[in-house]
This record gives C-alpha cells, structure tokens and sequence, in this order.
C-alpha cells in the first residue's frame, strides 16, 4: 500500500510535454481535485468521475475508495498548468555521477558508490566553485591524493574536460524514476 501511494507518476502540462514526476498520491489528490486528468494508455483524458468507473486490470496498482478500488494512474495530465518543462540539467551530485558515468575521471575506475566522491577540479581554497565546468567525480584514493592541488600541480589528468550536459526532459525524469512505466514512452517519445 505504501509503495503503491508512492509509485511514480507522470504529469504533463496543458500541452502534453513531460514536466515533472509526482507521487501517485499526489496524482490523485490532484484528480480528485479536478487539477488534473488521468490519462488512459490509449491517450484518452478521464476525469475522476469517469476514471473511477474503470476496471482495475491485472497490471493495474489499486488504491481502496468508498465503493470499490481505484485504478492509479501512470500519467496525469495538468488542466491549468502552463510552466514550460525545465530544460537545464539540475547541478547535483548525482548528476555529475551520471554524466561521468560514475567514472573517477583521474584513473577511470569505478568503484562502489560510497567510494565515489566530488572532486572541484580548480579547489574551492583556491577560488574554484561549483558548476559542472568544475565538478567531476573522483575515487576516494584519487580525491586523497588531489587534495589542495590543481590538476597540473598534482600531475593527474582529466579524462576529459567537465561540462554542461544536455539531457532531455524525458531523459531527466526517467533518470530520476527509477522504474518506468509503458504508459508513459508516448509521452517521452513525444518530448
Ligand atoms: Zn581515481
């Protein structure tokens, strides 16, 4: 049931691009409210009225309701909501683990997670900041062994320069699930 309640879902703005994952809680608070419409695999828009009358199929999650159970969406669809999806790659931690491929970018091994650090490139006690042009990934040994130094003063070389990725909306919200779902690859194709 929990799991159930926090199964991703996607949500679309008014006109049909991909912005955001949500909970599938919070998909159908925003259903029942009348905030959003789910949408069905064959792309047709219920309301929750009409949603509510639908069968829940073998591949369906359930949620319980007053009368019965309520098939949980995989896409919803936002009646009101105008924000353009957010093109620019969030700067996290993770997000340089993924563009390096979760590479240490000194010796190119690739440890365990929790052996993985981030490593400013130009060191921050020497005026360097955080973006992705001075952040890469880097093994604890590596890390270590950097310390204080630049690249050049500590006679290691990058793998190549860091940079600014350039992933797509889809790809950024399907990095981000963790699992998928086919009701959402028109959507993703589409984006
Ligand atoms: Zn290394």
């Amino acid at each position: 049931m929990t799991d159930v309640l926090a199964s991703p879902v996607l949500v679309l703005n008014r006109h049909f691009q991909p912005v955001q994952l949500t909970t599938a809680k919070r998909a159908v608070v925003l259903l029942y409210g009348g905030a959003a419409q789910a949408i069905d695999e064959a792309g047709e828009p219920y309301d929750f009225a009409l949603w509510r009358t639908l069968p829940v199929r073998a591949d369906d999650d359930a949620l319980p309701i007053v009368g019965g159970a309520l098939r949980v969406p995989r896409v919803v669809h936002l009646c009101r909501y105008e924000r353009q999806p957010r093109t620019s790659v969030r700067l996290t931690r993770r997000n340089v683990m993924l563009r390096d491929a979760h590479e240490c970018q000194y010796c190119g091994r690739r440890p365990p997670l929790r052996d993985l650090n981030i490593d400013h490139v130009i060191p921050r006690s020497r005026g360097g900041g955080d973006s992705w042009e001075n952040l890469v990934t880097a093994c604890r040994p590596c890390n270590l062994r950097k310390g204080w130094k630049t690249p050049d003063e500590a006679n290691m070389r990058l793998a190549r320069s860091p940079f600014r990725p350039r992933w797509s909306v889809a790809a950024q919200l399907l990095l981000a699930a963790g699992e998928r779902f086919k009701e959402w690859d028109p959507f993703l194709k589409a984006s």
